[in-house]
């Protein structure tokens, strides 16, 4: 497949993802539950990010609707379990997506932050092509769960500035029961090592501090799942290199509404995080680690137009 194949004639059957369930999407909806149009349930600025890429101005998020996993804690959970029906609020035309965005540049961001993009790589192009003819050329930031195909990776090879994918499980039963996924471990040491492949282990930054080029590995830690944790990191630096960047998150909490099982129904506590974090440490990764207050202030609100309250 050639980058130019990668349109939306490619959903009568879709292959996108690592799932392949071979959807036709403009007749009805595959796993990830996302018709062929784009779907975005929030273009936002987002400064909460790590340092480098919220940048100086925060960056402009373009959260698509719908995904590819079924994370029974999802923290987007309002936005991912479904693109259809679209909500009031959300877009669902290339040009008002274009507008929003352009309006967030016009105010300051430099980046833009595809965040689910897995299963609407086609609608991000055009997205992104669109923004092109308007002359407008802000660095793009491919903001994933780590379920991605290699070969749809291959073709972003230079249209993407960033990546920024998660790397979630080590352990495949977990990301089953958890996720909906198979062989999650395998598939996101694969991505992730494509992502590698394609820039490396430098993070390059500008003189605002600003990432232009690179990779940042992020991964949530799970109450209740040291042991993934631990096997996530071990992957990333015997299988990608212990070089790259990687952003340990203690943000989890769980989502009201969600009925939620064993660990997964509470926060983590310090135990189990000083535990990841000395793993983190005894393979000398480098990058970032939230706090363990950090729960306190990710909880998005996607039924509000300024979803992340205080970080926007
Ligand atoms: S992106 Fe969606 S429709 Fe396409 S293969 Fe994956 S789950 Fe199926």
């Amino acid at each position: 497949m050639h980058r130019n194949d990668l349109t939306i004639s490619a959903l009568e059957h879709c292959q996108l993802c690592p799932h392949g369930c071979g959807a036709n999407r403009h007749q009805r909806l595959g796993l990830c539950r996302s018709p062929h149009t784009p779907v975005v349930a929030s273009v936002c600025r987002h400064t909460g990010e790590e340092p480098p890429v919220s940048g100086v101005g925060g960056i402009c998020n373009v959260f698509f609707a719908g995904c590819n996993m079924r994370c029974t804690y999802c923290q987007n959970h309002q936005i991912s379990r479904s693109a259809l029906p679209p909500q009031p609020h959300w877009l669902t035309s290339v040009g008002t997506i274009a507008d929003s965005i352009e309006a967030l540049l016009q105010q300051g961001c430099t980046a833009v932050g595809f965040v689910s993009p897995t299963h609407q790589v086609p609608q991000m192009l055009i997205i992104i092509e669109e923004l092109h003819q308007r002359g407008l050329h802000p660095r793009v930031v491919y903001n994933s769960n780590g379920y991605d195909s290699l070969q749809i990776l291959r073709l972003l090879e230079g249209v993407v500035d960033v990546y920024l994918p998660d790397f979630k499980y080590s352990d495949n039963r977990l990301a089953r029961r958890c996720s909906g996924v198979l062989r999650y471990a395998q598939t996101a040491t694969e991505a992730i090592a494509e992502m590698y492949r394609q820039k490396g282990a430098s993070l390059v930054l500008n003189e605002q501090g600003e990432a232009e080029f690179g990779l940042i590995v992020r991964h949530l830690v799970l109450p209740g799942h040291v042991a993934n944790s631990i096997g996530v990191l071990r992957r990333i630096a015997g299988r990608i290199s212990p070089r790259v960047h990687v952003s340990l998150m203690a943000q989890y909490y769980p989502p009201s509404g969600l009925v939620l099982r064993g660990g997964l129904s509470r926060q983590l506590n310090e135990q189990e995080y000083a535990a990841v974090v000395a793993e983190y440490n005894a393979l000398q990764l480098r990058g970032w680690m939230q706090d363990l207050s950090s729960a306190q202030h990710y909880r998005p609100d996607f039924e509000s137009t300024v979803p992340f309250d205080g970080c926007c």
